[in-house]
């Protein structure tokens, strides 16, 4: 018979892994500070914990995720963790990863910290996946469980590892993002659709970064910037040209004033012939 899971949070997040733990034939027990959104999922099958040490009592695996890690300190801060594995799948830093970690393990719990790449909505589908670090031998224990909630991808025995790993993907998300924002604000200002360009700007970021990821990645890896492709001192020279049209057109410069004092270093500390790449090395605080 499939183990029991507990699962403490019933937000958008922990009611679509606590639905496809269910979904998967797990008994599941369900906490939330707030017990009316245990409805759903009680209608599903789940059993409702009246406290949060009944849930975490209920279960040899306990799944959590809250809008922050200090919620899930003060949360489980009293309460015995003792031979019990505690999946932290709320969003935080490695620090808090870390320090979350050692709390545990003086609770009796054995820890893993994950990020979920996905949505709610994407929970139990094949696009989704959870990165996960921390106690090696818990994860293999468990991992068949938490494989009801999408591609599993181990990422080390450092509990901060899946943060990291979390946060720099994001990283790439937003920073993608940002170009897209700004090039849908300035097309818009001449009256063309954000539809009309969506297209043509799929297809130019979608190419570029088929090549940029993996010819940065080589760069920086083998410390060998020079490029007599597209040099730092040629892009630092044209960016003026970006944040002059931004300022004519009535858009804000605000997201890539930052990346022009960048490029400005780069050629000011004499990397005027290197690539991009070695803004990699210069961001290094
Ligand atoms: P919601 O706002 O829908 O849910 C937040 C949950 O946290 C609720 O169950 C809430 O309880 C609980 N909570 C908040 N504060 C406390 C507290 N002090 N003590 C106990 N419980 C508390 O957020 P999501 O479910 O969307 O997100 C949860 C986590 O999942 C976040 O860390 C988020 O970053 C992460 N995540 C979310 C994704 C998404 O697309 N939604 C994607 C990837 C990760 P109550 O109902 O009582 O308020």
């Amino acid at each position: 018979p499939a183990s029991p899971v507990s699962v403490l949070g019933l937000g958008m997040m922990g009611s679509a892994l606590a639905a496809a733990l269910l979904d998967a034939g797990h008994p599941v027990t369900v906490w939330n500070r707030s017990a009316a959104k245990t409805g759903p999922l009680v209608a599903q099958g789940a059993t409702p914990a009246e406290t949060v040490t009944d849930a975490v009592a209920a279960s040899p695996l306990v799944i959590v995720c809250f809008t922050t890690n200090d919620n899930v300190g003060e949360t489980l801060a009293a309460v015995d963790l003792t031979g019990k594995t505690l999946v932290n799948l709320t969003n935080g830093t490695p620090a808090q990863a870390r320090a979350l970690a050692l709390r545990a393990r003086k609770q009796g719990a054995s820890y893993l910290d994950g990020g979920i790449m996905a949505v709610p909505q994407m929970i139990a589908t094949p696009g989704a996946y959870v990165l996960y670090s921390g106690d090696e031998q818990a994860y293999e224990t468990h991992r068949p469980t938490l494989a009801a909630l999408g591609g599993t991808q181990w990422v080390g025995t450092d509990p901060g590892r899946a943060a990291l790993h979390d946060i720099a993907l994001l990283t790439g998300m937003y920073g993608m993002f940002i170009g897209v924002a700004q090039a849908f604000a300035l097309v818009r200002t001449e009256n063309i659709t954000a539809a009309e360009f969506a297209e043509p700007l799929h297809a130019w970021v979608s190419a570029m970064l088929g090549g940029v990821v993996p010819g940065v990645a080589a760069a920086v890896d083998s410390g060998q910037h020079l490029t007599d492709v597209s040099s730092l001192g040629i892009n630092q020279a044209a960016f003026s040209n970006f944040i002059e049209t931004y300022d004519d057109q009535g858009v804000s410069p605000e997201l890539f004033v930052p990346f022009q004092k960048l490029l400005d270093r780069s050629v000011a500390e004499g990397h005027a012939a290197d690539g991009l790449s070695r803004l990699v090395d210069l961001l290094k605080k």
